[in-house]
């Protein structure tokens, strides 16, 4: 049984360990995400260097996401660590102090006080706690606590309704970038982009740093959804980043905004990401809860293209675990999908010819009696993007030389990398070894379809223009 919704595990301390992330992928991983929130830049380049030497031991191709802090504001460090905030407590954000106390604490974002006046709302610690604004004096934010708790050293801040100004690059995104590149991230995400500009100005910088990867968008900005088609547009994929969106707009609007930002993902052919507290409770335990197995499963019926895994596999007792049981889980939803295409094709024209393949495969694959495979032979891998945006059971195989192709490809909902060679220039023989690579798999067998697409002339680079329907075998009966 394969698994169509892809798996993308944050990395950390848990999983540093090679026999751990090679059990990781031995359950089900498909995609590492490096989090920029922690970490040196060589940190990240040996993690990715792992990832790849384990994945090539193992034949097989696993994505690497790196992920850029973005303008989290944090408050500074406390004398002893931490203090705990009884509600109706004052407590002052101090853009000015150095080192916090029971009274005050520092900002890492010396302008917050600007963007604040009396009756805002803060909430630190992903909401955990509650704060009120009473009164901003020059580079003191008075605030008055509404819920209490432990505050510990560099938490994150919030403000609820969002507008913080905060530009989305920071100058240690900017330097991230160029580490991201140099360690060929298959994927760079972008942290709270405000707007389509946002996502223009990271790709010319991602240029600037000779950086290939594909851009995501995370979306989790009060702004972002006010903006959401064009920040889609302007993106390469998304994430659906519950943690701080849950903050800004309230957890309680979180899941119509997820169901509606894959609608707009799939529409616009981007792949998206759903993050964030999916395995919350296997930070600790070896099993989730019935409500984390009914989120992982209902993401995967909304339609999203892969589901992650944050502080359970990077600093979680169990990662090996939490992958294993969103495999399964994700496979037992899948069995609950049905066949569903893109909308956006009811009523707009196609104007790429390799895109109007790339449909006219996925229609037939899904509606021919009998066809167990799709193999695209391609080069850049849109041809399988655009066939994903379609839902179906048909496994969609990227047969693809080059490895940048089959890394990225780990992410897209349903698709499956494939080493293979184009060598020969002889247009059957490519074909036939197509057919003998799946059936090698098991994908299919003897008498099953296939439904294939290839673009020609054989040997020249150019999109994909073609598609046959193969029946597994019967070319070398004929020419026996
Ligand atoms: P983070 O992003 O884990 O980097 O904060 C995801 C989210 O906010 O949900
Ligand atoms: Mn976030």
């Amino acid at each position: 049984m394969i698994r169509r919704t892809k798996i993308v595990a944050t990395l950390g301390p848990s999983s540093n360990d090679a026999k751990v992330l090679d059990a990781m992928m031995e359950a089900g991983l498909d995609v590492v995400r490096l989090n920029f929130s922690h970490g040196t830049a060589q940190d990240h380049i040996d993690r990715a260097e792992l990832v790849r030497s384990l994945a090539r031991a193992r034949g097989r191709a696993v994505g690497v996401l790196a992920d850029l802090q973005g303008p989290k504001i944090r408050v500074g460090k406390f004398e002893n660590t931490k203090i705990t905030l009884e509600t109706g407590d004052k407590f002052i954000l101090d853009a000015n102090c150095t080192l916090g106390n029971q009274e005050r604490v520092g900002l890492d974002y010396k302008d917050l006080p600007k963007d604040l006046e009396r009756g805002a709302t803060l909430l630190l610690d992903d909401g955990r706690i509650e704060m009120w604004v009473e009164e901003v004096k020059g580079a003191e934010i008075i605030c008055k606590v509404i819920q209490g708790g432990v505050l510990s050293n560099n938490k994150g801040i919030n403000r609820k309704g969002g507008g913080l100004s905060a530009a989305a690059l920071t100058e240690k995104d900017i330097e991230d970038l160029k580490t991201a590149a140099a360690l060929q991230a298959d994927y760079i995400a972008i942290s709270f982009p405000r707007s389509a500009e946002d996502m223009h100005l990271a790709r010319r910088l991602l240029k600037e740093a000779g950086g290939h990867g594909m851009l995501v968008a995370k979306i989790e900005r009060a702004e972002a959804i006010e903006a959401l088609e064009e920040i889609v547009l302007a993106s390469d994929a998304i994430m659906v980043a519950r943690g701080d969106l849950g903050v800004e707009v309230g957890d309680a609007a979180v899941p119509a905004l997820q169901k509606k930002m894959i609608r707009i993902a799939r529409k616009h052919n981007r792949p998206v990401i759903t993050a964030t507290q999916m395995m919350e409770s296997m930070i600790q335990n070896p099993i989730p809860t019935r409500a984390e197995v009914s989120d992982v499963a209902n993401a995967v019926l909304d339609g999203t293209d892969a589901v992650m895994l944050s502080a359970e596999t990077a600093a979680g007792l169990y990662p090996v675990e939490a992958i294993a049981a969103m495999h399964r889980v994700c496979i037992e939803a899948e069995k609950e999908t049905g066949i569903e295409f893109n909308r956006r094709h009811a009523t707009t024209e196609i104007v790429e010819v390799d895109e109007s393949i790339a449909l006219a495969a996925i229609y037939t694959a899904t509606h021919l009696e009998n066809v167990k495979a799709i193999a695209a032979l391609t080069q850049s891998g849109s041809t399988c993007l655009w066939m994903s945006r379609v839902s179906t059971a048909v496994p969609i195989y990227a047969l693809t030389p080059e490895v940048g192709t089959r890394r990225k490809v780990t992410l897209y909902r349903g698709v499956y990398p494939i080493n293979f060679k184009v060598d020969s220039k002889d247009r059957d023989e490519l074909l036939i070894e197509a057919e003998e690579e799946l059936r090698r798999r098991g994908a299919v067998r003897e008498g099953d379809l296939i439904v294939l697409t290839i673009g020609e002339p054989i040997g020249q680079a150019g999109g994909t223009n073609t598609m046959k329907i193969v029946k597994v075998g019967e070319y070398k009966t004929r020419n026996n």
